[in-house]
């Protein structure tokens, strides 16, 4: 899947900014999930962009030094033409 120059947009709005997703993008089910989900609550599930995500990541209690951006390759990566 190709995209030329531009950048595929997540899903939006921001269930807390309202602002469109800048691009798609995901965090572990696990942490997703530790930080979005509380106890009793539905299976609602928020529309985050990543700075609304960071955002609750510190509210609810944890610290990271930083976040790791990496790619999500398509199965079958293509390389970017020159
Ligand atoms: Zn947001």
């Amino acid at each position: 899947m190709k995209y030329g120059n531009e950048v595929p947009m997540g899903d939006g709005p921001c269930s807390d900014c309202g602002q469109e997703n800048p691009f798609v993008w995901w965090t572990d089910n696990v942490f997703w999930n530790a930080v979005c989900r509380q106890p009793g609550e539905g299976n609602e599930e928020p529309i985050l962009c990543p700075t609304c995500f960071v955002r609750r990541v510190f509210e609810a209690g944890y610290q990271p030094l930083a976040f790791r951006l990496t790619p999500d390759w398509p199965w079958h990566p293509e390389r970017p033409s020159a």
